[in-house]
């Protein structure tokens, strides 16, 4: 399948790896827009939100989990961050796996 994402995954392609588990893994963005940014998806290829089934509620209940978990190593929790879901094109989604975006460590604007 020609997924970036699900590359990253099978380490056919590099990328910096912050955690890794059997169904999660999360790495740095390639194109950072903030000082912490960081990509958290389900192993498992789900295009987007729009593509959840009823079997997945677990899965996405871990990456939040994940994600705090994460927040907390990278020292963020504190001062905040935020998560986000891009999903299809007006929310310019170019990824077409699902992945949660951690951004934090500076002061987000709202928009
Ligand atoms: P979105 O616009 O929500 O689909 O976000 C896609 C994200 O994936 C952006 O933050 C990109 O910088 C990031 N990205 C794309 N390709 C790679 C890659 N090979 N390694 C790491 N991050 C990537
Ligand atoms: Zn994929």
């Amino acid at each position: 399948m020609d997924c970036i994402f699900c590359k990253i995954v099978k380490k056919e392609i590099p990328s910096d790896i912050v955690y890794e588990d059997k169904k999660i893994i999360a790495f740095k963005s390639i194109e950072p827009v903030v000082p912490v940014h960081l990509l958290i998806i389900p192993k498992k290829h789900i295009p987007t939100v729009d593509h959840l089934e009823i079997k997945d509620k677990e899965l996405i209940g871990e990456l939040f989990l994940i994600a705090q978990k994460i927040a907390r190593e990278q020292r963020v929790s504190e001062s905040g961050y935020r998560l986000i879901i891009n999903i299809g094109r007006d929310a310019g989604q170019t990824v077409e796996h699902l992945h949660l975006h951690l951004l934090g460590g500076k002061k987000l604007p709202w928009a």
